[in-house]
């Protein structure tokens, strides 16, 4: 008999968990509180999800990689924005493909897989009463619902790691059509075009596969609180939000206004804003009946969307749980067992990924200057920069400190001798 395993959520970590067990011959029961079509119709994305080539394997290992490789972005265009001018510029093609597709539609296809595949699928939403006859009735029951509040509290708030306990950007995020990305100087491959304001926050445009299947873009504003991109707080409608993107753009990049000057929301709920405080939680909450409970995904480690690491984030620490779950045989999922798991995964991914996201929020250091700078200059630093968004280990140390990213860009620019 297979072992039983509950997971209540139907994001992109639940349902990968849940796909990824039920291949592994587990018992899945998957508990969501909205059907396929709910997912594709009725709600706005969770987030953006430009997803990085290692994740994007991640997803083809099990199969789930439907729209091939559409839309393949290949690298990143940032301009550091000086005084209303476009000041130094890094265009840096990744050794691999960065794929951004419309959670909407990823999520509604992937539950309908699910239950081809032979999953469970239960439409409910799940509070304290139901967790508790979830968790008595399965062997391990794990959590991938987002940053819903109730899950908060079953997860304590790990203050040490979290680093801020309230937000650094306040966000708006719309998907449109009728982009003139030709405007778009620069990259001669599909990018994502980045706008960092030192005083204000970030700007970006990322190439976008809709759910009616077709290319977009998505751009997200990450506004520092109190500054002059900080102006969707009052926006109530994506169309609203379109016309405020056009305005800022109008005001403070000019140079890129024909691009967006004719651009639509592509429909009605293709919007989001909203600000939410970078976390990390305990991966274990026990609740009032003494049994224990997994976090994944968002529930798990939350991430601001400056880095693009949440989802890929998700997806590794979902694959990690997959894997330990399969070696663990036929012992018990105690809490030992479940705090290790999450550590494997904090030690080899999620800590050097929650820490570059993390130094993208604060002021530029001088070792991150520098390589910037650098990268401007040097197209071998700009490439090697823009390839570890995709294993952000790759960053460390030398990101921190300006001795070692001396050491790095001369490393990169310095022809070996013939031998
Ligand atoms: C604006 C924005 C831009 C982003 N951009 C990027 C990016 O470019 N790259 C990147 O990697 N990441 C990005 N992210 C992060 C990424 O979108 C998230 O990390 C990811 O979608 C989270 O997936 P999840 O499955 O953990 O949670 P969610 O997608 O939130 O899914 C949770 C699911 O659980 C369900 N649920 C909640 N409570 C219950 C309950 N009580 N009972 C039953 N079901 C419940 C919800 O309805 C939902 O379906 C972005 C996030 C935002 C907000």
């Amino acid at each position: 008999m297979s072992r039983k395993i509950a997971i209540v959520g139907a994001g992109q970590a639940g349902l990968l968990c849940a796909i990824g067990l039920v291949d592994n011959g587990y018992q899945v029961t998957l508990y969501s509180d909205r059907t396929a079509s709910n997912w594709f119709n009725d709600v706005t994305p969770t987030g953006l999800n430009g997803t990085q080539k290692a994740s994007v394997e991640i997803e083809h290992q099990y199969g789930l990689d439907f729209w091939g490789t559409e839309p393949q972005i290949e690298g990143i265009d940032l301009t550091l924005v000086l005084n209303g001018q476009p000041g130094p510029r890094l265009i840096g093609r990744a050794a691999g493909t960065m794929q951004g597709v419309d959670l909407r539609l990823k999520c509604s296809r992937w539950m309908d897989e699910f239950e081809q595949r032979g999953g469970n699928l239960v439409i409910q939403q799940v509070g304290l009463k139901e967790l508790e006859q979830i968790a008595a009735n399965h062997e391990l029951t794990i959590i991938a619902a987002g940053k819903a509040k109730l899950m908060g509290e079953v997860f304590e708030r790990d203050a040490e790691r979290s680093v801020y306990d309230r937000p650094q950007r306040n966000l708006a995020m719309l998907i449109v059509k009728d982009v003139h990305a030709e405007q778009f100087s620069g990259a001669k491959f599909p990018a994502l075009k980045f706008n960092l304001f030192p005083e204000l926050g970030e700007y970006f445009w990322l190439p976008f596969f809709h759910k009616s299947q077709q290319r977009c873009y998505s751009i997200l504003f990450e506004a520092k609180p109190g500054g002059a991109m900080d102006r969707f707080g009052g926006c109530s409608s994506g169309e609203e939000g379109v016309e405020i993107a056009k305005q800022f753009i109008r005001e403070h990049t000019p140079w890129e206004y024909d691009a967006a000057k004719d651009m639509q929301l592509v429909d009605e709920k293709a919007w989001l804003k909203g600000a939410f405080a970078p976390t990390v939680r305990h991966p274990v909450g026990r609740l009032p009946s003494g049994n224990i409970v997994a976090a994944i995904g968002d529930t798990a480690m939350a991430f601001d969307p400056i880095g693009g690491q949440g989802g890929n984030n998700g997806i590794q620490i979902t694959q990690n749980m997959i894997e330990q779950v399969v070696a663990r045989g036929s012992d018990p999922f105690d809490e030992q067992w479940l705090i290790d798991t999450f550590e494997r995964h904090w030690q080899r991914f999620g800590k050097a990924s929650y820490a570059f996201n993390n130094l993208l929020l604060e002021p530029i250091e001088p070792a991150a200057a520098s390589v910037i700078m650098a990268a401007a200059e040097h197209q071998v630093v700009a490439d090697d920069f823009i390839s570890h968004f995709n294993n952000p280990n790759g960053f460390f140390p030398w990101i921190e400190q300006p001795d070692l990213a001396k050491a790095h860009i001369e490393k990169l620019t310095t022809k070996k001798e013939p031998q």
